[in-house]
Formats: C-alpha cells, structure tokens, sequence
C-alpha cells in the first residue's frame, strides 16, 4: 500500500516533528510575551503609584495607603503620626535660582529626607512644595524629633513649616479622615504664622467619645 510505503512513513514523522517543534516554538513565545505584558503592567502599576520628579509616592498613593494604615493602627493600638509639610519661600527660591535648580532641590530634598525614615513610613508628594507623612507607631514626642531632624535633612538651607497630629483610633471606628487632614493643614498655617521652619501640634479628636479613654484625648505639645 502506498500509505504503508516508508518514504511516507518518513514523511509523517518529519510532519509530527516539525509540529511539536513549531508548537513549542509558539508555545516558548506566547509565555514569553505574556511574563513581558505581566512585567510591563507592574512597572506602569509602580510609576502611576510614584511622584515623577522625586520618585516619592503621590497623592494617590497615599489616598490609598491613608486609610489601610489606620486601619492597622486601630487594629494593634498603636498610635499614628500624620503630617503635612510645605516649604518656606520656595517661590522665592525659584525667583532666584529658576525653576529647573527648584525641581533638583525637591529632588534632593526627597532622597534626603527619605533615608532619615523607617520602612514602614509613608512620605508621599502631596503636590507643588507640599508633602503628606505617615508615621506608623510613632508618639508624640517621638513625631516632633523627627521632623526635626527632617528639618535639619532639608538640603541648602531650606526650611519647611510642619503641622502634625497623633491619632490614636478605636477598632469599628471610622474617623473623618479628612476631618484628621484639615486639623493638621491648619497646625501648618499656625507654624507658617509662627515664623516658619517649625512644626505645630494639631490637636484632633478622631476618637470614638464614647469610650472610656485610657491616654489623655489630645496629646500635650512638646514644651519649646
Ligand atoms: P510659603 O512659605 O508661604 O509656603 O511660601 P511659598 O513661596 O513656598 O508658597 P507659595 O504657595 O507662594 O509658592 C509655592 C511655590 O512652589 C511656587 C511654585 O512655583 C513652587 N513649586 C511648586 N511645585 C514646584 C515644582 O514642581 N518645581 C519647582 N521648582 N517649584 C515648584
Ligand atoms: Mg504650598
Ligand atoms: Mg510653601
């Protein structure tokens, strides 16, 4: 017969080989391509999370990050720092070193300040001069000392004003976090008014009033 023939067997063979090597080729490529797409997603995930110029996370980082944080620190009980920092006459620094020294300054001032935090504190960009900081687990005094050294981080003699708040929030509670914002953007104003390059105590009440309190409701300022 001719389809018993063994140049067809042959043939066959070659056909079934050149299938399987076509098919993994595709195979190969196609899993190839998808790891690319997978990879290209998370980079594109990571850069909308990041501020372009400083690197830092932006607005919409922390919207996101804000609430899981308090959520945490409610759920372990430990208190949470927030602040709000905006620097001082950088409009006067752009006057007179022009824009583009102004963006290497926030640039700087970002890598700076970030390598005086801990892992688990959240720096984002706020937007223009102005920048949000979470810090997890950190009391009062312990906020003021950093923003402190914050302060003395800040590169070229540039200050910032700094208003802050330590929140200790009850577990089921959902406290106004934009209540929480308001307190400490207004602490911020105090320390512009105040003569800059300080920080002031917001002095929030994000708890639940009908628990009996075992801290004081709102922690004394720092003395100085
Ligand atoms: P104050 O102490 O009252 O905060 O004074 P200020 O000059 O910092 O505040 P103002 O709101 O008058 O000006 C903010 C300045 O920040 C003006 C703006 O050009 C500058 N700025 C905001 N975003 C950027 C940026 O991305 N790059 C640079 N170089 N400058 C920026
Ligand atoms: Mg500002
Ligand atoms: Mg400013």
């Amino acid at each position: 017969m001719v389809l018993a023939s063994p140049v067809s067997a042959v043939a066959q063979w070659r056909s079934v080989i050149l299938f399987t090597v076509v098919a993994a080729t595709i195979g190969q490529t196609i899993h190839r391509l998808v790891q690319a797409c997978a990879e290209l997603l998370e980079h594109i995930t990571e850069l909308a999370r990041r501020d372009a110029l400083t690197g830092l996370a932006n607005r919409r980082t922390w919207d996101e990050r804000f609430p899981e944080e308090v959520e945490r620190a409610s759920r372990h009980a430990l208190p949470l720092a927030v602040a709000l920092l905006d620097l001082d006459h950088f409009k006067a620094y752009n006057d007179e070193h022009g824009h583009q020294r102004g963006d290497v300054l926030l640039e700087a001032m970002a890598r700076s300040w970030s390598e005086m935090l801990r892992t688990g504190d959240l720096l984002a960009r706020w937007g223009g001069e102005e920048f949000a900081l979470l810090m997890p687990a950190t009391d009062v005094d312990e906020a003021a000392v950093v923003l402190e050294r914050l302060q003395d981080a800040t590169p070229e003699g540039q200050t910032f004003s700094a208003g802050y708040t330590v929140e200790r929030f009850h577990p089921g509670f959902e406290p106004d976090l934009d209540q929480v914002l308001r307190a400490v953007d207004q602490a911020m104003y105090v320390a512009k008014a105040s003569g800059r390059a300080r920080s002031a105590l917001a002095v929030v009440a994000a708890i639940r009033l009908d628990e009996p309190l075992s801290a004081p409701l709102a922690p004394a300022p720092a003395p100085g």
